[in-house]
């Protein structure tokens, strides 16, 4: 049926689902926060993990482990207060910002010992983004800031390793002049190219001390012709260059399309963070790694992570080396691919021990999996960052409820942390196993799913896919924050190069997609837009546009299209929905047509049928005719005898229904769509028809002609069918009333049905039609020696009916709130045609959300909140519920909760989703959340 809506994208993954939402800072004149101690062991630290607001996740999470004593090096934030004056005031800083800095960076040079700029002990510090709500990779780092041609000597001095101290000069200017001069990094990376071809090597690694040295002057010289200026030596200069670049990526592209994914305000702002740098990549006894305190993507409670020796910040995540393996358990279960590496377990045993201590410590204090990056220098351990770490939903659901008990959490809080939009990523479907034959290759399953697409190997091309309806699977060696946009656009990623934290797979867990990464024998070649995998003799090349499937559960690459099947719910699901069911009030039914979909909501939960759409029924290609040939009858006995042959089929339907659904209530609409849309639209189909139906072409041209509607949402359908044809609704009662009869007798138990009437707007068409049905309803169930507790009901569907609903409710026996309809009705705006206009409005803020997705509040709920009062003024406790798609949408279903509704109904997917929002609706009005 056109006008039917499909519904809706799942937001991100299980990232500090906040359900307190965050206010804006209040304003005050402090704007800088510092964390540390000094060597005397006086506690610096000034900020804590409740002020996210004000130092952005990274800094207030900074600050609370300073204040816990764990190793953080020193610094300070800068509050997202200061970006919102920026922001606010045509990009200028708060008049006192600049002494504070300069205030706050002469105690971080107290407390480490080293001074900005110095010829003997420099300070470099690293410069960073933090919102309140994890971006990860979406704004700019800039790290050994303070280094220049002075400093470079003394940190060479000083580390006994010219070639290290260069190294990190040449990163810094390359990262820098990217950053904050707007000289792309590539320009840089041919000069490091060159350098390798000229000396003859391969790898960064092996070039000189004198080379970086020599590089260094290269990437000076590049600098001076592509900016006309030379490379900022003063450290202070180069602070507030990097502060202003931090504040300006905030509005980045990348930062913005990440912030409309997840749904981050704009005015948030970032902090920045200035904290002491601590070096990675002074040798062997160094190095650098990230870890989840349990595993993000099973949920397995087992310490999880990946590093790199002699390494420095973003090398771990960039997935251009290999990373080891942080345990000994880790390193095993990776099989052969672990063989040649070291865990740091092994390589750094007293190191491990101290790592392990702290990441307990944490989990245990934030009361949640933790995401921690450290730093290694020489032997000596340092935290960089700890937040809560992003997981896919099965993880996210077995953390819950191992937390619940382990102790850590409450039933209520578990229930509170998974987000409900993200929980049909537990429905992911994987690959049929009868279907699976041999893979092409394998990686590492980064994120779970199973799907099948187009080969696109870049962000555009990927988009270019999905905008033409296509499926596309995005191709890469390894994803950068660049690529957002094109994973996004995409069914599946699939890369060559990274670990389980490489970017790719951080990022396609939080968004939900099959993400398969490090799949090492992939030879991907762009320019000749193909990848080619060697199996033994023979080399497969598969080209850009040709369909490949991803089991992302395993990390198999397949050729083709493979069939998939649904995952089973596992018992920590089972076990969270329990606590769900054991809080909500709102009730969850599904909307559901046939037999088949009913066992599936039921499965899922579902307590009852909400709406039963019985044109679908009409609509199979074995029943069609006789719908048409009822809709052709020129008098009513033609049309009786034509229902009478439909009669039997609506009745089976109903039977196998309540068969599914016994001991549960089901709701049947009688007939609502336009007659015309059953019929044939084009010349041959009329043709065909007139024979089979034996009639003339004209007559039946004619027919369709006369039926035809300029505007059949607002025409000949609902219960205005109901009204000009009685035949109609009376032989679907019918059906049902018989139905009844049959189930029941079948199972032994009464049959609760419940028979609503559509897009109603005055009561005088409710009581004749209620008149008709309850009198053939009567009849069928008397005579078998029924009670006959069948409800009549109506949809509110038109703002009318709502306006009047103490007068409707005098012949309803519920109400069901059709917001799909009321949504058309109250805004305008046609569910069939509004995807012309309506994303630009969303884009440009003229609506916050598309109105079909996400009930309008402020507006359509108005109407329910008026149809339930005045419905119950007439009918105490008379029974409320809606049907539209926003009945499964959670934002929606909180809505639906403060409404007063009884019930919502949604798709049989979407049921899980429902009754997990629903008890969050509960709680957060309980806990006052
Ligand atoms: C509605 O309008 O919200 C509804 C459930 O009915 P339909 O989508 O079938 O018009
Ligand atoms: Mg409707």
């Amino acid at each position: 049926m056109p006008h039917r809506v499909i519904f809706r994208a799942t937001l991100g993954g299980q990232d500090e689902v906040d359900c307190g939402h965050m206010s804006n800072p209040t304003s005050s004149s402090k704007f800088t926060y510092f964390f540390g101690s000094r060597s005397s062991g006086e506690n610096l630290t000034e900020g804590k993990a409740e002020m996210k607001n004000l130092l952005g996740g990274k800094g207030a999470n900074l600050a609370e482990m300073a204040k816990l004593g764990l190793p953080v090096p020193a610094g300070f934030t800068i509050s997202t207060e200061a970006c919102v004056h920026y922001y606010s005031n045509k990009k200028s800083y708060p008049a006192s910002l600049k002494e504070e800095v300069a205030t706050r960076l002469k105690t971080l040079e107290d407390v480490i010992g080293h001074k900005i700029g110095a010829s003997d002990k420099p300070l470099l510090v690293s410069v960073r983004s933090g919102a309140r709500a994890s971006m990860p990779g979406m704004m700019d780092t800039i790290l050994n800031l303070g280094l220049n041609d002075i400093t470079v000597e003394a940190l060479a001095k000083n580390s006994d390793n010219p070639r290290f101290a260069y190294d990190c000069y040449r990163r810094f200017i390359q990262m820098y002049s990217d950053v904050v001069l707007g000289i792309h990094v590539s320009q840089f990376e041919f000069l490091l190219e060159d350098m390798k071809s000229a000396r003859k090597v391969q790898k960064d690694a092996e070039l000189t001390g004198d080379d970086l040295k020599e590089l260094v002057q290269k990437f000076k010289r590049k600098v001076l012709e592509e900016s006309s200026n030379a490379f900022p030596q003063d450290p202070v200069e180069q602070l507030w260059g990097a502060i202003g670049a931090v504040f300006e990526s905030w509005n980045g592209d990348r930062a913005i399309h990440y912030r409309k994914m997840e749904n981050i305000p704009s005015d948030w702002g970032t902090a920045v963070n200035i904290q002491a740098m601590v070096f990675g990549n002074m040798g062997e006894t160094s190095g650098t790694g990230v870890a989840f305190t349990r595993n993000p993507s099973s949920g397995e409670n087992l310490l999880f992570g990946e590093y790199l020796t002699n390494a420095q910040g973003e090398d771990v995540v960039s997935g251009i080396r290999t990373p080891q393996p942080l345990t000994l358990d880790q390193k095993k279960r990776m099989g052969e691919a672990g063989l040649n590496l070291n865990s740091l377990e092994e390589e750094m045993p007293a190191v491990f021990k101290e790592f392990q201590k702290y990441q307990k410590l944490l989990e245990t204090h934030y009361k949640d999996m933790q995401d921690l990056e450290f730093t290694i220098q020489e032997g000596r351990l340092y935290l960089l960052q700890t937040r809560n770490g992003k997981r896919t939903t099965q993880a996210a659901v077995k953390i819950a409820v191992d937390m619940v008990s382990e102790k850590l959490i409450s039933e209520e809080q578990a229930v509170l942390r998974i987000n409900p939009y993200s929980l049909d990523q537990l429905l992911h479907p994987r690959l049929d196993p009868k279907k699976k034959g041999t893979p092409l290759t394998k990686g590492l399953p980064a994120s779970p799913g199973a799907v099948s697409g187009k080969v696109a190997f870049s962000s555009s091309q990927a988009e270019v896919l999905k905008a033409a309806g296509e499926k596309a699977i995005l191709v890469r060696h390894e994803t950068s924050p660049e690529d957002i946009q094109g994973m996004d656009a995409s069914v599946g990623i699939l890369t060559a190069l990274g670990g389980m934290t490489s970017h790719a797979a951080v990022v396609a867990r939080g968004m939900g997609k099959s993400c398969i990464v490090g799949c090492a024998d992939l030879r991907i070649r762009y320019r000749d837009r193909c990848f080619e995998i060697e199996k033994g003799t023979e080399k497969i090349i598969i080209k850009e546009g040709d369909l490949i499937t991803l089991d992302a559960n395993t990390g198999e690459v397949f050729q083709g299209v493979i069939p998939t099947i649904t995952s089973e719910l596992n018992q920590d699901f089972e076990i969270l929905m329990g606590w769900a069911d054991k809080f909500r009030k709102l009730g969850v039914r599904t909307n559901a047509d046939t037999p088949h979909d009913a066992r599936t909501a039921r499965q899922f939960g579902a307590e009852g049928i909400g709406l039963c759409r019985t044109e679908h029924m009409f609509f199979d290609a074995d029943r069609i005719d006789a719908v048409r040939s009822m809709i052709l009858s020129e008098t009513q006995e033609e049309r009786e005898r034509a229902l009478e042959s439909i009669l039997p089929m609506q009745r089976g339907d109903f039977v196998g229904i309540f068969r599914e659904m016994r001991g549960l209530p089901v709701t049947i609409r009688l007939l609502d769509p336009p007659l015309h849309e059953f019929l044939p639209k084009t010349h041959e189909e009329i043709e065909a028809l007139a024979l089979k139906l034996e009639t003339s072409v004209d007559r039946l041209d004619n027919k369709v002609k006369s039926l035809h509607e300029f505007n059949p949402m607002l025409g000949h359908r609902g219960c205005r069918l109901g009204i000009s044809f009685p035949e109609i609704y009376e032989m679907q009662a019918r059906a049902i009333a018989e139905a009844i009869v049959e189930a029941g007798k079948a199972s032994g138990e009464a049959v609760q049905a419940e028979i609503m009437i559509p897009l109603i707007m005055e009561v005088k068409e409710l009581e004749s039609l209620r008149e008709r049905i309850e009198r053939v309803v009567s009849k069928i169930l008397e005579s078998a020696g029924l009670a006959n507790n069948v409800l009549i009901g109506t949809m509110i569907e038109i703002p009318r009916a709502a306006l009047l609903a103490n007068e409707v409710a005098r012949a309803a026996d519920f109400f069901s709130f059709g917001t799909n309809d009321l949504t058309q009705m109250t805004l305008g705006i046609s569910r069939d045609d509004s995807n012309r206009f309506l994303p630009e409005y969303v884009d440009l803020g003229l609506l916050s959300e598309d109105p079909f997705m996400s009930l309008d509040q402020s507006g359509v709920g108005q109407l329910v909140i008026m149809g339930v009062e005045k419905g119950r003024l007439t009918k105490p406790g008379l029974k409320t519920g809606v049907c539209g798609e926003h009945g499964g949408d959670p934002r929606s279903i909180e809505f639906f909760q403060k409404a007063g509704l009884d019930y919502v109904s949604c798709s049989p997917y979407r049921v899980p989703t429902a009754r997990l929002a629903a008890a969050q609706a509960e709680l957060k009005e309980r806990l006052k959340l």
